[in-house]
């Protein structure tokens, strides 16, 4: 492949249409190249057979359409099915597929490693390799479509694979504007999810798009204190200010912010913690998503008994907080949340090694 040739996938539709408009060819011609790129995962010009043959022949000598491969692709009991895709530059990301949940929903990723370090996801430990491109983001969507049969039937996104989306903001938007078009796949912002630590400024530019997906907040812990040990970037942007961003979040009246809560046992799911989570969401339009810890090695928390996750649970309940406990799916895989740690890549941490070896 020719570094120079520029890669088609990574165009949104007016960025195509500009491209075509300063070749001279008709706006309709970058229509049906999107399509054959976002609706049909094409990757080859050869298959666009409703463009002349000296067209296509033109594009390939000009041109390319990248897309991630899959080099690894593992089935959980459960039906989960975790792929590791490989980018052009041979970096490794890991993208999830959770069947009937009760929706079909893939679990993407937004960057290659994490830098924000939370201290019970492995995806943390890996550190920030590099940001995804937007094509590359879409491109995962794309490449779960086509392998699980889903092409062209709806779906749901989750952005909670490896990566924080708002340390990816443009890429991220980008890529969703890419798979919401028409002429792409066309995926309501309704059926997409974006997890964040919190990051207050992308928070709030979030809250100006025209294209929303829906909300959720990993909060995890209730006192500063207690969450800057275990999601770093507190320090600098803290609870009262990423709830004073969520209480100005415009929801839509039926729908609310989803509050991620990881319970680790004996360090944040006391009923005291139960308390106080009750007390920081007043006011807001919220869910909380209680998420018992996968353990794994080199991280160092346990997840709690079933009966103090009930406990949680019930306290919340009792005091009118939606609540629901995330299944986790896919354990014996590794495609678990916070699990995702993608092996035999480049440039692994001391921690990541001991984990690989650990496991
Ligand atoms: N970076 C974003 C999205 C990816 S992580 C975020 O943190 O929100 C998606 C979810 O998985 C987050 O709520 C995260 O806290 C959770 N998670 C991370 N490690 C986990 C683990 N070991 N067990 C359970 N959930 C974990
Ligand atoms: Fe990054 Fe999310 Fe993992 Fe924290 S939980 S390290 S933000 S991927």
């Amino acid at each position: 492949m020719s570094a120079s040739r520029q890669d088609l996938a990574e165009f949104d539709l007016p960025e195509l249409e500009a491209l075509f408009h300063e070749r001279g060819t008709p706006p309709y011609q970058a229509r049906q190249i999107f399509r054959w790129i976002h609706r049909h995962a094409l990757t080859d010009f050869q298959g666009m057979t409703n463009l002349a043959g000296a067209v296509r022949e033109q594009l390939r000598s000009e041109f390319v359409i990248g897309s991630p491969t899959i080099v690894g692709d593992e089935v959980s009991v459960d039906g989960t099915r975790k792929l590791v895709l490989e980018l052009a530059d041979t970096s490794r990301i890991e993208s999830v597929f959770i069947p009937d949940t009760p929706a079909m929903t893939f679990c993407v990723s937004t960057q290659v490693g994490c830098a924000m370090g939370c201290g019970f996801c492995l995806t943390g430990k890996m550190g920030l390799l590099r940001n995804l491109s937007a094509g590359e983001i879409a491109g995962q969507v794309r490449v779960l479509a086509a392998a699980t049969g889903l092409l062209g039937q709806p779906f749901n996104i989750v952005l909670m694979g490896m990566g924080e989306p708002l340390h990816n903001y443009d890429n991220t938007m980008k890529a969703l504007r890419m798979l919401h078009a028409e002429e792409g796949l066309g995926v309501s912002p309704r059926r997409v999810t974006l997890s964040t630590v919190g990051i207050v400024p992308g928070l709030e530019r979030l809250a100006q798009e025209a294209l929303m997906p829906n909300l959720a907040v990993s909060l995890h812990a209730t006192t500063d204190a207690q969450r800057t040990t275990l999601v770093p970037p507190n320090a600098k942007y803290p609870l009262a200010a990423i709830l004073d961003a969520c209480r100005r979040f415009p929801v839509n009246r039926r729908s609310r912010i989803t509050f991620e809560y990881v319970l680790l046992d004996g360090v944040n799911d006391t009923p005291d913690d139960a308390r106080r989570l009750v007390g920081l969401l007043a006011g807001i339009k919220a869910k909380v998503n209680l998420i018992p810890l996968n353990p794994a090695p080199g991280i160092p928390y346990r997840r709690p008994s079933d009966a103090h996750v009930d406990r949680f649970a019930r306290i919340l309940a009792e005091r009118r907080v939606t609540v629901s406990v995330r299944k986790s799916r896919g354990r014996d895989i590794r495609a678990a949340c916070g699990q995702l740690i993608v092996e035999g890549g480049p440039r692994k941490t001391a921690a990541q090694q001991m984990a690989l070896l650990l496991h």
